[in-house]
């Protein structure tokens, strides 16, 4: 009788095991429940917007995935690598780099080679720098392929779902504009996080219909006013914003543009520049923040 059973159950899972090679197959892809996802379901989302001064960086973890969007400036790789030890990574399911400026993939490299990567998203659209000829090295040395983002395309970060939302043309005349934007949906929660999108790239966004709704908005370029317009910002209506710029940096970031037209929403706002390493987590309902919400004072005032 013992036998039969462990006969039967033998079947069962050489049946599981055919079926979702089956579904494998198919292209699908196919998560098992296991003992550490229920332990971890009722889990928060974390958001670290790492502080890599003018530059940067920003690790998103729920359940047992994390993804990277930007590494900061390649003297951040450092900073930037501890950081993710420290947290417990050995695995980044994404690895993002929104566009191939300096401040957003300099680290990427060191990142590629330190950790275990699942997919790598890169905007199709080359650079001619060091900085971007050893990110492209660093995935070839791991036979990583690059996924190019496509607008609208959704996948799974723990229990949150993310969504590409640009960029939504070929080609710009600014780099700044090929920055990947992804939307993370957590429960109830939304974040939406812009890289350095500017005016362009945020209309466009809005003449796709996207729905743009979110709670935290990483504030695009660093508070440049090329980014958030008033137009972009009411289509968003966050409660928080954060924005990622370096104390004293030589481009003036936050722009006071910026800081008024957050001001006058009275949007919260958290700036690394004030606050260094901000730790922003959801539990699907709730949003909080590790420290105090910042200033409205633009850069050097
Ligand atoms: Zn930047």
């Amino acid at each position: 009788m013992k036998q039969k059973i462990r006969n039967n159950f033998a079947v069962i899972v050489i049946l599981l095991a055919l079926f979702f090679t089956f579904l494998a197959g198919c292209g699908i892809s196919v998560h098992v429940p296991t003992e550490k996802d229920s332990q971890t379901a009722s889990s928060e989302l974390k958001v670290h917007f790492i502080d890599v001064g003018q530059a940067d960086s920003i690790l998103i973890m729920n359940g047992s995935q994390s993804m990277l969007i930007d590494a900061g400036n390649n003297d951040d790789e450092k900073l930037v690598v501890d950081y993710l030890k420290e947290q417990g990574i050995s695995k980044l399911d994404y690895v993002i780099g929104t566009h191939p400026h300096e401040d957003h993939i300099g680290g990427l490299d060191a990142v590629i080679d330190n950790f275990a990567i699942g997919q790598v998203y890169l905007p199709n659209v080359p650079h001619t720098t060091k900085t971007f000829f050893d990110v492209v090295e660093a995935i070839r040395k791991k036979d990583l392929k690059i996924t190019l983002p496509m607008p609208g395309t959704t996948f799974n970060l723990g229990e949150g779902a993310c969504t590409i939302l640009a960029p939504n043309s070929d080609s710009y005349e600014d780099l700044n504009n090929y920055s990947i934007v992804i939307k993370v949906e957590y429960g109830d929660t939304v974040f939406l996080f812009t890289g350095d999108a500017e005016k362009e790239s945020e209309t466009e966004m809005l003449k796709k219909g996207y729905d743009l709704t979110a709670d935290v908005l990483k504030i695009g370029h660093h508070g440049s006013s090329f980014s958030t317009t008033e137009d972009f910002l009411n289509k968003v209506n966050p409660q928080y914003a954060v924005i990622m710029c370096g104390k004293g940096n030589s481009y003036g970031h936050p722009h006071r543009e910026t800081m008024n037209r957050l001001k006058n929403k009275g949007i919260k706002v958290y700036r690394t520049d004030e606050s260094g390493t901000i730790v922003c987590s959801s539990d699907g309902k709730n949003i909080s923040f590790n420290v105090e919400p910042g200033s409205y004072l633009k850069e050097r005032e």
